[in-house]
Parts: C-alpha cells; sequence; structure tokens
C-alpha cells in the first residue's frame, strides 16, 4: 500500500489520492480551536480508508499530541512501522494482546473489571504498569461502565494503582448524537461525564486526560474539550453531518480523491438496458462510459442509479446497477478518450462530488463512504513531506 511497495500498482484503473498538506492543514486548523486541550488524531480503520501509518505521520506532523485506535492490534501495527507518541486503543476482547500493548507503551481502555483483571495479570507478567483510561458510559449505550458499576470499577482500579500494576491516566466517554448540537443528549451526557469523573476524583483518581469529544463535539461544543479532544473524520476534512454544515464551511480540506479511468466508451441505441437486471434503459440514442470500480472497491451497491461522477467537466450519474468491479455512467452523446479521468469524489472545488454528495446519494453516512474504499484500490499519497 505504501509508495515503497514494489509490486506494481494499478494506478491506471483506480486510485484514492490522500493529500497529506490537507490532512496537516486540517490538524493545524482543529488544534487552533482547542487551545486548551491536546489532540487525538484518530487513525482506526485504517485512517478512516486512508492510509493509517502515513495519515499518523503527518498528524504528528502538524503537532497532535495523540494517536487513537479502536483495537490493540491496530495501535500495535503503529508502534511496527515506527510511530512514537502517545496512543490509546479502545476496543478489547477478552484475551487481547494486553502484554504486548504494555511492551509497546500504548494507552488502554478499560469498561468493566474483566478488562482490569486482563491488564493487571499482564501487567504482573510484564513488570510494568499498564496506562490505563476508564471509560464511563455516559449515555451512549455502547462501551463503557455504567455508572451503577462505577464505584466498583473505580475502586478496583485504585486497589490496582496501589499494588503497582495500572496508572489511571485517564477518565473518558464518548458521546452518542454529538453530530445533531441541539439534541439533548449531548448536556445529559456532559453532565454525567462530570458526575462520574468527580467521583472519580473524589476517590482518589489523579487523571492526566480527561475526554470525551469527537469532532462533532470538537467542533459545536467547546465546553466538551475538556484536555484532550478525539478527532477522527475532521481529520480527513470532512464533515461529521449534514447538520455541522460542509467541510468547507468547517475550515475543512478534504484529503481523499478517488477517481477512475475510463475504459470503454461506446454508442447504444435507444432502449439499451445497462448492467446487471436492466435497471437502466437508455431513453434513446446516446454513449455509455464504463468506469472499472465497483463494490468490491468499496463502491456502495446502493450507488446504482445514484451516484455522482465528475467526466469531461459533467457531473453524471451511475447509471444502472454498480456491479463487483465497474458501473456505467450515461454520457448523454459525449465521446470523450478512453482514459478520461471519471472523479467519483474530492475537494469539490473543481466541479467534482464531494464524499458527502455520494452519502446523500447512497442513503449512509460519509464516514461509511471513505472508510469501506477497498484494499484493492491503490492510495497515492501526495504532499507527502512539510515544506516550508
Ligand atoms: C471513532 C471514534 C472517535 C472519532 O470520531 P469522529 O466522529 O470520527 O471524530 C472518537 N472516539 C471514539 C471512542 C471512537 O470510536
Amino acid at each position: 500500500m505504501s509508495e515503497r511497495d514494489a509490486r506494481p500498482r494499478d494506478t491506471t484503473r483506480v486510485r484514492a489520492e490522500v493529500d497529506l498538506a490537507a490532512l496537516r492543514a486540517n490538524v493545524t486548523s482543529l488544534r487552533a480551536r482547542v487551545s486548551g486541550a491536546a489532540l487525538m488524531a484518530v487513525v482506526k480503520a485504517d485512517a478512516y480508508g486512508h492510509g493509517a501509518v502515513p495519515c499518523a505521520l503527518a498528524a504528528q506532523q502538524a503537532g497532535a499530541e495523540w494517536l487513537g485506535t479502536a483495537t490493540p492490534e491496530e495501535a500495535l501495527a503503529l508502534r511496527e512501522a515506527g510511530l512514537r507518541g502517545r496512543m490509546l486503543c479502545w476496543l478489547w476482547a477478552p484475551g487481547g494482546p494486553w502484554r504486548e500493548a504494555i511492551a509497546a507503551d500504548v494507552d488502554v481502555s478499560v469498561s468493566a473489571l474483566w478488562a482490569l483483571r486482563e491488564v493487571t495479570a499482564a501487567a504482573r507478567a510484564e513488570r510494568a504498569p499498564a496506562r490505563v483510561h476508564l471509560k464511563a458510559d455516559t449515555g451512549l449505550g455502547r462501551n463503557g461502565c455504567q455508572p451503577a458499576d462505577w464505584p466498583e470499577l473505580v475502586a478496583a482500579a485504585l486497589a490496582a494503582e496501589r499494588d503497582g500494576l495500572v496508572r489511571v491516566v485517564g477518565l473518558w466517554s464518548h458521546f452518542a448524537c454529538a453530530d445533531e448540537p441541539e439534541h439533548p443528549a449531548n448536556d445529559a451526557q456532559l453532565a454525567r461525564f462530570r458526575e462520574m469523573v468527580a467521583y472519580a476524583e473524589g476517590q482518589g483518581v489523579r487523571p492526566e486526560v480527561r475526554h470525551i469529544a469527537n469532532s462533532p463535539a470538537l467542533l459545536t461544543r467547546p465546553d466538551a474539550h475538556f484536555d484532550l479532544v478525539r478527532a477522527g473524520i475532521a481529520t480527513y476534512g470532512v464533515s461529521p453531518g449534514p447538520e455541522l454544515g460542509s467541510a468547507a464551511d468547517l475550515g475543512l480540506r478534504p484529503v481523499m480523491r478517488l477517481s477512475a479511468d475510463l475504459v470503454l466508451v461506446k454508442e447504444v441505441p435507444g432502449g439499451h438496458g445497462v448492467s446487471y437486471g436492466h435497471h437502466y434503459v437508455t431513453p434513446g440514442g446516446t454513449t455509455l462510459g464504463l468506469v472499472p470500480a465497483g463494490y468490491a472497491d468499496g463502491i456502495p451497491r446502493h450507488a446504482s442509479d445514484a451516484g455522482p461522477v465528475l467526466v469531461g467537466g459533467k457531473l453524471r450519474t451511475v447509471a444502472g446497477r454498480v456491479a463487483m468491479d465497474q458501473f456505467v455512467v450515461d454520457l448523454g452523446g459525449d465521446r470523450p478518450e478512453p482514459g478520461t479521468e471519471a472523479v467519483l469524489f474530492g475537494a469539490g472545488d473543481r466541479g467534482e462530488p464531494t464524499a458527502e454528495d455520494w452519502a446523500q446519494a447512497c442513503g449512509t453516512i460519509v464516514y461509511e463512504i471513505v472508510t469501506r474504499i477497498g484494499v484493492r484500490v491503490p492510495r497515492v499519497y501526495v504532499n507527502e513531506h512539510a515544506t516550508g
């Protein structure tokens, strides 16, 4: 996947350009919004499909103090690639690589007693304390410790701290509705978070960082910044949701540009069915362009008859079903040369659609559009090195 990869890369067919200067600019702009807090660049899921290692490096170059991943394996892979600095991972399964995380200086999250038992056993074996962030369920109802179970977890963590097995360096939580700034759950979660933090601190926990904000909360709730904010989608220059405005409104630059080259342009008569199931039938004589990217590349099948594509300066729409490896656009009689670029999404400032446009066309969230771009699509890093 890296540019150093020796295998020939299929960039003639389809490619996702990843503009690391845009990523650095986003990190700089996000850091300016959180003057009092540190910034964690969330690089889980291969940096939301953008490539974890180059994006993590670029984020650090722009001043991100922390890196965050979901799984410990993702964090350990970053360490293996040579990434330094503070790193937190939070999605643990029983039997997970706790010892490896302690040895690699990766912070871990604990939501329940089973995880505390496993991490203290690992710390004993490793003869080194684990850095633990206790996670509170302040209302998301997903991971995290319920308020009723919090006293027991806090007490057990403090006991482990007294035994020299852990250091409780973080108290944290996650929002359910931050992309809807007016949603009452946001205030309720924030109040609950303050209570749960105050309880733990009252018992003797001395955290380095308290954190609850994801990208939408970073952008809309300064009162939720605390000591650290965790920015995922905004790092990649994508708006967290329509209620927050476009990326441009938020001062963010989209990092990924997805394009493919037409492999066939041909004339067809009216009434001609297009692609599986013939869900599109040409309204009259026209030309069709074949785009060599499909759902195996992460183009949602829900984009059938809906996804926008810029070809030869004109916006076209996916005609008929997206297949595994390819889809068709009706070019309305135009005859661009094979090899002409079809832009699926990009920054949006040159007439091309944005990832947000694809999310809307497919009835999903923009997170899914960028994250699902498949391993068969080469990532091409541009502006890898900061200049000036
Ligand atoms: C993915 C994730 C984030 C980042 O969310 P964005 O909305 O992409 O900024 C932050 N915290 C946790 C726990 C996450 O899982």
